[in-house]
């Protein structure tokens, strides 16, 4: 490490050491990169500044975002952002039958909706847009996977799939070459060609390097890099019936786009040696410069009440256990989005549960904190009933209107109050009042008083009941000199507060109140399937009265519900004027026992 030291030391995870250690070093400002690899689609490529740090997200279009790639997304824009460098939004579509249009939308817009940009505005005032596509690198990998034939580094086997498994040995065995590992380069060129060309079916043959077959990490054992596979392709259609397999795309795209730190999960940590020697092969032969990106691992996020596994998402969507990608109960960041999740949220989760090289588990909990430490902050007030019964003051005029005042937010006094109108009917909730009252309730009883909060002081004098017994109407009158905020208010002292809206005035709306779509912490666990771990009460949906001017909420408003939680105007389901809720968030964790 050089002596001159950059000044900035932005948290202490390890791969932020890494970077910073390489600024220091200079790494990237004094040496030649790669050139534009020809092709006219790459000269962007080739003008990017050298002196930055590159890092990327490169999430495959085959399935909706989650909170595990959020974890990815703010690691390596974070990093971007943070040291000054530049960081790549690219899409790894190289396995045309499982990818859409569909999926590249959602992703655009997940990764905006966290904050974050591919497009950097740079020191001159021009625009830098750091958008791509790895399936427009198809030309030169298919040039690559020629070189490595050229240079005996790759040949085309004819073996099955079965015979090829069979064949790769276990852990504690080696390998065993294949019958076509020597054909020579003219056989192996002309038959790769032929693969391009559609003269062989799909699975009849696979272009694999030439390593060892009898490596100690299998991923060595001569993997296979081009697979013949008649699909089409959401960017190049028709163009290719011959794909690059993943392990030999991504080294490639890196070192393209010359990224400088490679990101990814633990579990491509055995992939790495194949990735530094396939760069190495290329470098070797003139196709790619010095220096090469460096993959570092890191350990996924595994979320307790969850599964973030695409395959897993996709099950529930495709066989609808849930209303689409972005139904509110799912982790998905589209569901965590209408859920009413906020960006902000997974910024201090990100930051709270840190980077680490070791696997272990988050609990929920300390995601839905994080939500609810930013909602506070954010969530301006208002009153909602969900579980509805009359109240009626019968000493109150019958039509009279009286304004009371309600602060918008307790901790900010700066946003003011609004007006709630108070009447002779109002809606309470039926939790608060209790015939018989246990021991340390202070709401409503028979002959109890308590403060309807913003407003009067009000004597509870007899009730009204339905026909199994439940009540429907609790019968008041209240203390006229006790109104919040006039002198009188605290005259009578009582120990209870509830909260109401004016029957009259009530807007009742749609809510619903979601909850963990799983009921166990690891959905699936031991040799549960993990279906049978979803939670039958997921979600509720009810009827309830709020405050007047909720009617007017637009998509997206968040509002605390005193004493009930945070939650959202839907973002898909609202109309003008008569908004639907959802529940983000309880206030406190109903889940711990
Ligand atoms: P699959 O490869 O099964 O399709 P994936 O979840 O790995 O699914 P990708 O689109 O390959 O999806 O992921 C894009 C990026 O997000 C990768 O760099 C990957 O390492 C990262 N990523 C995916 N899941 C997680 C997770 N749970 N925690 C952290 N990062 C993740
Ligand atoms: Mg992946």
């Amino acid at each position: 490490m050089s002596s001159e030291k950059t000044p900035i030391s932005l948290g202490s995870n390890f791969i932020r050491a890494i970077v910073e250690h390489d600024l220091a070093d200079k790494k990237y400002a004094t040496k030649k990169w790669a050139g534009s690899p020809g092709d006219s689609k790459h000269q962007a490529l080739g003008q990017l500044d050298p002196a930055k740090i590159r890092t990327r997200f490169p999430p495959e279009p085959n399935g909706y975002l989650h909170i595990g790639h959020a974890k990815s997304i703010f690691l390596n824009f974070g990093l971007a952002r943070d040291y000054a460098g530049v960081c790549h939004l690219r899409f790894d579509d190289t396995n045309p039958e499982k990818e859409s249009q569909e999926y590249v939308d959602s992703i655009l817009d997940a990764v905006q909706w966290l904050g974050f940009n591919w497009q950097t505005i740079e020191s001159n005032g021009g625009v830098e847009s750091n958008l791509y596509f790895a399936s427009n690198y198809f030309d030169f990998m298919y040039r690559a996977a020629e070189s490595l034939i050229e240079n005996g580094h790759a040949y085309v086997d004819s073996q099955t799939a079965d015979e090829m498994r069979e064949t790769r040995g276990t852990l504690t065995e080696p390998g065993k070459n294949s019958p076509w590992r020597n054909r020579t380069v003219a056989e192996n060129l002309q038959l790769f060609h032929e693969m391009r060309d559609g003269k062989h079916a799909d699975g009849s043959l696979i272009l694999r390097a030439k390593i060892d077959m009898a490596s100690s990490n299998i991923n060595l054992r001569d993997p296979a890099i081009y697979r013949v596979r008649r699909a089409h392709h959401h960017n190049t259609g028709n163009t290719w019936c011959i794909y690059p397999m993943y392990t030999f795309a991504h080294p490639i795209e890196d070192a393209l786009e010359q990224i400088t730190h490679s990101i990814c999960t633990l579990e491509f940590e055995d992939q790495r040696p194949f990735y530094d020697w396939l760069l190495e092969r290329l470098a070797e032969a003139g196709l790619l410069a010095h220096p090469l990106p460096k993959q570092y691992e890191f350990a996924r996020l595994n979320l307790t009440y969850v599964v973030l596994s695409k395959r897993k998402l996709i099950d529930l969507v495709e066989q609808k256990h849930v209303s689409g990608w972005d139904d509110p109960r799912l982790p998905t960041l589209a569901g965590a989005r209408r859920r009413g999740y906020v960006a902000e949220g997974f910024k201090l989760f990100t930051d709270r549960i840190g980077i680490s090289k070791a696997d272990s588990w988050i609990e929920y909990t300390i995601l839905e904190d994080c939500m609810r430490e930013v909602l506070n902050d954010a969530a301006e007030r208002r009153i909602a009933v969900l579980d509805p019964i009359k109240l009626v003051i019968d000493n109150y005029e019958l039509d009279k209107v009286e304004d009371c005042f309600a602060p918008n937010h307790p901790l900010k006094p700066e946003l003011g109050k609004r007006v709630v109108p108070l009447t002779r009917e109002l809606w309470i909730e039926a939790e608060d009042f209790m015939e018989m009252p246990s021991k340390g309730f202070f709401r409503l009883t028979p002959d109890g008083m308590v403060r309807l909060r913003y407003g009067y002081v009000v004597k509870c004098t007899r009730v009204e009941k339905d026909t199994v017994g439940n009540v429907t109407v609790v019968h008041c009158d209240y203390l006229p000199d006790t109104k919040s905020g006039t002198p009188g208010a605290d005259a009578i002292k009582v120990k209870g507060n509830i909260h109401w809206v004016s029957a009259q005035h009530a807007y009742a709306a749609e809510i619903r109140l979601y909850d963990r779509l799983f009921k166990e912490a690891y959905p699936g666990s031991g040799d549960r399937d993990y279906l049978n771990d979803l939670n039958p009460y997921s979600v509720k949906t009810i009827t309830a009265q709020l405050e007047p001017n909720l009617k007017d909420a637009k998509p997206e408003d968040r509002f605390q519900f005193e004493r009930h939680g945070y939650f959202v105007a839907d973002k898909k389901d609202s109309i003008d004027g008569k908004p639907v809720f959802n529940r983000t968030v309880t206030l406190r964790d109903a889940w711990q026992k």
